[in-house]
């Protein structure tokens, strides 16, 4: 396709594990501070289209345009650089560090001219490290040690460390999993403040907290969409309650 506005454009993506199509021909758009949210039943293919999109699968077949550049010939580390973020299910942060520390190591190395530690340097992380702090909820925590933290708190903290590297794109696989109900409503507050520059793809079983944040929904059925649209209409559709909602 030619030069598009989405922030990222995936067409007719296949990959095939010995022969089993887990995504199969997907197209899918995402906007500009648009958050997205990926629903489907166990093995629908969601979590194997965040590994396509950030290369640690590579897929059989078809595009993934991040900003019109072409990410399925990219490795990992190349599509970070470009801007995109994921976390994975289980938070992988540093437990013996504080959170200071944590979100200190995640400043992007050579973001400065300037080289390493220079004063210019130092000023500016420590700016994004407050910066952050602030909108994962743990200002208050800078000194603790992140392996005191609860759950909802480190998996914060490794949205936080995603954040410091500013990514124009960031992808989330079941974030709110083993939160408090209380957790959930902040993370939801959460995500709605940081999608307001940057795109956000999410992917979530529970509905209470997907209504609260999801622009649109795509539900995924054995790799392919099932429906796509506004919360309201996924849930009203006949097939989607049929293989997802009504279970
Ligand atoms: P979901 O996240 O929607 O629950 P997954 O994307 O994890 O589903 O998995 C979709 C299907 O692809 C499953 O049947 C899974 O076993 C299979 N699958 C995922 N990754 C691999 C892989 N690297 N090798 C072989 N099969 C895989
Ligand atoms: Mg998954």
């Amino acid at each position: 396709m030619s030069n598009t506005d989405f922030v990222l454009a995936i067409e007719d993506l296949t990959v095939s594990f010995d022969g089993f199509k887990a995504v199969d021909a997907l197209t899918m758009y995402i906007d500009k501070n648009e958050l997205r949210v990926v629903i489907g039943p166990n093995g629908a293919g969601k979590t194997t289209v965040l590994d396509l999109i950030c290369g640690k699968t590579k897929s059989t077949s078809g595009t993934i345009k991040f900003k019109n550049k072409e990410l399925t010939k990219l490795p990992e580390h190349e599509i970070v650089r470009a801007g995109v973020g994921r976390k994975f299910q289980t938070p992988s942060i540093y437990e013996n560090l504080t959170v200071y520390q944590n979100l200190e190591v995640s400043y992007p190395v050579g973001r400065s001219v300037w080289g390493s530690l220079t004063f210019k340097r130092t000023t500016a992380l420590q700016k994004q490290v407050y910066k952050i702090a602030a909108e994962v909820l743990l200002t208050e925590h800078l000194q603790m040690e992140a392996a005191l933290l609860s759950h909802g708190q480190k998996q914060w903290l490794e949205i936080g460390m995603l954040l410091m590297q500013d990514p124009e794109l960031l992808m989330l696989d079941e974030p709110v999993a083993g939160m408090s109900a209380k957790e959930r409503d902040q993370t939801a507050e959460l995500l709605n403040r940081i999608c307001k520059n940057r795109s956000v793809l999410v992917i979530e079983h529970d509905m209470e907290f997907v209504k609260k944040i999801a622009h649109k929904v795509t539900v995924l059925h054995q790799g392919k969409i099932l429906a796509e649209g506004s919360m309201e209409k996924v849930q009203a559709d006949e097939k989607v309650i049929e293989v997802y909602l009504g279970h």
